[in-house]
């Protein structure tokens, strides 16, 4: 396999083409990003970690028999996956409010959502990932129904195999996002899978492990996604 030239540059990580139209190789950069890529700083560290987080996270969710883009980790910082054709709408599921629900609903920081919620936002940074839901998906193209509803089951899954698996590190998963994209005309789980993307609290003392830490200014970024990860068993480089 041969990495050939950089499709796009993201805000965390680089995408490249390969000699094989249907692979892909992510770049996971050092770079952070928080508020659409409004504030942006370099953490050491970062691209190795999460490149290391993200493969080990596909694994446990393949091997639950979730059909996922990567292929396997090629060096500390990039990754081979399938090229699928991105869906531009996030999922977005929460146990706990927190972030953007409870600056929207008034609601409490911590509570628990029971069942846990399911929301839709559009993937677009200029217009600040606006909030859809599946009407608006199906009238404006981006998804069809069937994929809407299968991108739902999907995401559910994920919970299931994700909360149990943090539980047994001590840390709750208080919510994540997710992004699918068609390969062959099926729906895949693409992207990350990394404290970037989700919210990771320890059990017991509720301390946040994962990018609110950056968002928030709190420090230790990068040690607790280490953390969570030593706690989960992955394996970094
Ligand atoms: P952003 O685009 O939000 O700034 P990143 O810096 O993480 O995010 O860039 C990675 C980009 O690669 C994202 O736009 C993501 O949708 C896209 N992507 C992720 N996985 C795949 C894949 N398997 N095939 C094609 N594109 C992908
Ligand atoms: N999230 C993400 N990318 C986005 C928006 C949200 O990874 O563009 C993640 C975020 O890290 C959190 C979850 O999705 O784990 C829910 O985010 P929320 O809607 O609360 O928005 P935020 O407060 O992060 O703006």
């Amino acid at each position: 396999m041969e990495k050939r030239q950089e499709l796009y540059a993201g805000k965390a990580k680089s995408v490249y083409t390969t000699d094989d139209p249907d692979l892909l190789v992510l770049h996971f950069r050092d770079d952070t990003s928080a508020f659409d890529g409004e504030r942006m700083e370099s953490l050491a560290r970062k691209g190795m970690v999460n490149n290391c987080f993200n493969a080990f996270i596909m694994e446990k969710l393949a091997a639950a028999g979730i059909p996922t883009h990567f292929e396997r980790r090629l060096s500390d910082v990039e990754s081979l996956v399938k090229k699928l054709d991105m869906i531009p709408v996030e999922c977005v599921v929460r146990n706990i409010a927190a972030g953007s629900l409870v600056k929207r609903l008034g609601v409490t920081e911590g509570e628990e959502l029971t069942p846990p919620t399911f929301e839709l936002f559009l993937k677009n940074d200029a217009l600040h990932d606006p909030m859809i839901n599946e009407s608006l998906a199906e009238s404006f193209g981006w998804a069809t129904p069937e994929q809407l509803a299968e991108m739902k089951a999907l995401t559910f899954k994920v919970n299931e195999v994700l909360k149990q698996l943090f539980a047994e590190g001590g840390l709750l998963l208080v919510d994540y996002k997710l992004e699918f994209g068609l390969f062959k005309g099926e729906i895949v789980l693409g992207d990350e899978f990394s404290p970037d993307g989700c919210r990771l609290w320890d059990a017991k003392t509720r301390d946040k492990m994962d990018k609110d830490r950056f968002r928030q200014g709190l420090g230790g970024v990068i040690e607790a996604y280490e953390e969570v990860g030593r706690r989960i068993g992955v394996t970094f480089a």
